[in-house]
């Protein structure tokens, strides 16, 4: 009696547990608190190569690498699903550096997939991107037009998103891919954010222009056929963004096969119109000059959410203000610590 229940308990303790791999990152987080709030248990694992340990404060974190096989498999024997934050994410540097994308998202993706597998563990939900449409021909975007990425950061993501697809059959993978648009802005109620080493996503860095930190906000590119001329892309709050992945772990449970999911507003915003936007929260000028065009980055990237919303039931809350006024309050939280931290 004593032994099956105590093994009725610890398959029911399995059933509720996730493993948020790179679950000391910025989104990772943030999926971490929405997965506890709709009462999951949220395990991080994390090498903190990028992660923070104090973004997965109240959490288990397990520190270690995802191409560690003994501790992975060991962690995923106490799971149902795994959700997949673990990459490097700045096309900038894919263009420059390709073969650390190589090694970090498709191989290091590999290795976590494969001991998924041989864990038994049969749902999956991965942080792709609209960088795997490269430099899509309509605005917005569908899930089903042409996936021809520009970048190496957006080939490493459609690489693990075609090796979901064909693990569903041979294997009985059950898994959802959510592309997201341009994640940004931070919780309003927990003390987590955006805090990339370095720095290169444009909200934070027109705030640290802001507050000094950085030096002039680089406009890269006027000369886009778009109105103004700047990159348009479509802002998402990290909290919808992450409310959609516990939306997607319950939608896992009544699919069979791998789903492409679009996270964004639907909404576009230019580089100009983030500026003014965040001049308009913080009551200062963005200090700021132009410059060339970062290669990799396509003109417009604006989601058409309608498949998420259909299937999922998610649809983003927040709009470009709640993202700069939360990530503003982050930002300055931040800069308080490091001044208590510096005695300044
Ligand atoms: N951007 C910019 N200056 C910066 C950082 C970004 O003009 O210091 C532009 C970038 O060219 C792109 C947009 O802002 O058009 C969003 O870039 P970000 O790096 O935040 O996200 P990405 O779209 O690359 O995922």
């Amino acid at each position: 009696m004593m032994a099956g229940g105590r093994k009725a308990f610890s398959l029911a303790a399995r059933e509720s547990s996730i493993l948020v791999v790179g679950g000391a990152g910025y989104i990772g987080c943030h999926a971490a608190h929405a997965l506890r709030r709709m009462g999951y248990e949220a395990i991080l694992y994390d090498n903190l190569s990028r992660g923070h340990r104090f973004l997965g404060k109240g959490f288990e974190l397990i520190e270690a690498d995802i191409f560690d096989t003994e501790i992975l498999s060991g962690a995923l024997k106490r799971v149902s699903a795994v959700m997949h934050f673990a990459a490097d994410s700045q096309v900038g540097e894919s263009v420059q550096n390709p073969r650390k994308y190589f090694r970090n998202n498709v191989e290091g993706g590999i290795a976590l997939l494969n001991a998924t597998l041989d864990a038994g563990v049969s749902k999956f939900i991965f942080s792709s991107t609209c960088a795997v449409y490269g430099v899509p021909e309509r605005s917005p975007i569908t899930e089903e037009m042409p996936r021809r990425p520009v970048n190496p950061y957006g080939m490493s993501k459609l690489f693990f998103e075609n090796a979901l697809e064909a693990c569903a059959p041979a294997y009985g993978l059950r898994s959802v891919s959510l592309r997201y648009f341009n994640a940004a802005g931070a919780d309003e109620q927990e003390n987590i954010g955006e805090l990339h080493e370095p720095e290169t996503h444009l909200i934070p860095c027109a705030l640290k222009a802001v507050t000094g930190e950085r030096g002039a906000l680089q406009i890269f590119g006027t000369d886009y056929p778009t109105p103004d001329g700047t990159c348009i892309r479509d802002y998402i709050h990290v909290s919808d963004l992450a409310e959609a992945h516990v939306l997607a772990l319950k939608h896992l449970d009544g699919i069979a096969g791998a789903a492409q999911y679009n996270l964004g507003t639907g909404e576009g915003a230019s580089v100009q119109k983030v500026i003014a936007t965040i001049e308009e929260v913080t009551g200062t000028s963005v200090p700021r000059r132009l410059a060339e065009r970062r290669p990799g980055d396509p003109p417009e990237l604006v989601a058409d959410p309608s498949r998420a919303q259909a299937a999922l039931g998610w649809k983003a809350r927040r709009g470009l203000r709640e993202i700069v006024e939360t990530a503003w309050q982050w930002e300055q939280k931040m800069a308080a610590q490091t001044a208590r931290n510096t005695g300044a």
